[in-house]
């Protein structure tokens, strides 16, 4: 609990350190915690606090459709369907449910299957974040294991789903970067053309700091105290997503369990990235390609992310490097903290 409190605290002053960086006018801002974390937009040239409504409203919708602990939401349906076997036929979904399982799917088959929204059942047992967290037996795991894959899940073009018996679906990985998305869309046709979203860390920037000059994004120092920047990431018109082990996990006999799992194996990753940012257009994309790269080393993540247009990545490791995906990250990218070592 205490590490949840603190985490707000810190998210908050985050929010509040990047509006004093990014200030020309006052933006107007509001906070609310939804989606399991703390969510805070900054509008630029408007007055009117109406809007926040529509955009905490919308989140919300989105988190009782999506969320797992939520009995009544749609994925909670679709899993008890799965549970009870009747959904190896087909079943019609939700829209927004579709939409970010249709992105999963595609992101899951690029990653070559790291990606797995699947893994539900796995994230349950461990039970990483929640009261309890536990290092679960072998045998539970692999046994669990076999409701894992992405052959266990179709889709069609309909909005239909169907499941494998016991197959569970948890969009933790991705409904964020969605929800940004959408609180993104509404602003912008509403007229808005600057503001700062952030859902725990999850950013989307609408719009440029002022004419010709980006907005600077802080990169947390995953090895610090929350609210230490390793750097600065400008940008506009983008969103910056950053994964690591830093946010949710525990520790027993001097090792971290972390909520990132490993699809062929059931158990946190391990790995010597301490964390991973994504920088690229859609949010949505963002937040499963953060998942996806801190599932990889950082050789093969930052030739994975070549592969994609439009998309950077900033990889930073346990022993204190920083490595960036391409020329251009170099000149947006600034280096402040003196622990750490810009790699080429
Ligand atoms: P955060 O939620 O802290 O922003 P991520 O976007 O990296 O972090 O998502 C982590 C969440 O994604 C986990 O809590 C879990 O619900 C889910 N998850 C964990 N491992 C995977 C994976 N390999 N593929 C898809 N989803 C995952
Ligand atoms: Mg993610």
């Amino acid at each position: 609990m205490l590490k949840k409190i603190v985490g707000l605290i810190g998210i908050i002053l985050l929010l509040v350190g990047c509006n004093s960086v990014n200030e020309d006018i006052k933006p107007i801002s509001q906070s609310s915690f939804t989606l399991g974390t703390v969510v805070s937009v900054s509008i630029y040239g408007t007055e009117d606090e109406e809007i926040f409504d529509e955009l905490f409203d919308r989140m919300k919708v989105i988190e009782e459709k999506m969320s797992k602990t939520i009995p009544t939401s749609e994925v909670s349906r679709i899993n008890l369907l799965a549970e009870t076997g009747d959904i190896s036929n087909q079943i019609k979904i939700d829209s927004d449910v579709f939409t970010v399982i249709d992105k999963a799917l595609e992101y899951g088959r690029k990653s070559n299957g790291k990606f797995d929204v699947t893994l539900a059942p796995i994230v349950e047992l461990w039970g990483i974040g929640t009261e309890h967290e536990n290092i679960p037996n072998h045998e539970a795991i692999e046994k669990l294991l076999f409701t894992v894959g992405l052959d266990k899940i179709k889709i069609n073009a309909e909005n239909n789903i169907s499941l494998a018996q016991n197959t569970k679906i948890d969009l933790g990985g991705i409904a964020k970067g969605y929800a940004a998305d959408e609180v993104a869309d509404i602003l912008i046709e509403s007229g808005i053309e600057k503001a700062i979203i952030n859902l725990g860390g999850n950013v989307k920037v609408i719009g440029e700091k002022s004419k010709g000059v980006p907005f600077k994004i802080g990169i947390q120092d995953p090895l610090s105290e929350r609210n230490n920047t390793l750097g600065v990431v400008e940008v506009s018109d983008k969103t910056v997503v950053t994964s690591g082990d830093y946010e949710r996990y525990f520790e027993q006999n001097g090792k971290r369990y972390h909520h990132i799992f490993d699809p062929s194996t059931g158990y946190p990753y391990e790995t010597n990235v301490a964390s991973v940012t994504v920088i690229s257009d859609e949010s949505i994309v963002a937040d499963a390609l953060s998942t996806i790269l801190y599932l990889m080393d950082v050789k093969e993540g930052l030739v994975f992310v070549n592969t994609l247009e439009g998309v950077d990545c900033i990889y930073v490791t346990k022993d204190r490097e920083v490595y960036l995906s391409s020329g251009s990250m170099r000149e947006q990218f600034e280096l402040t903290s003196e622990d750490y070592k810009l790699k080429e």
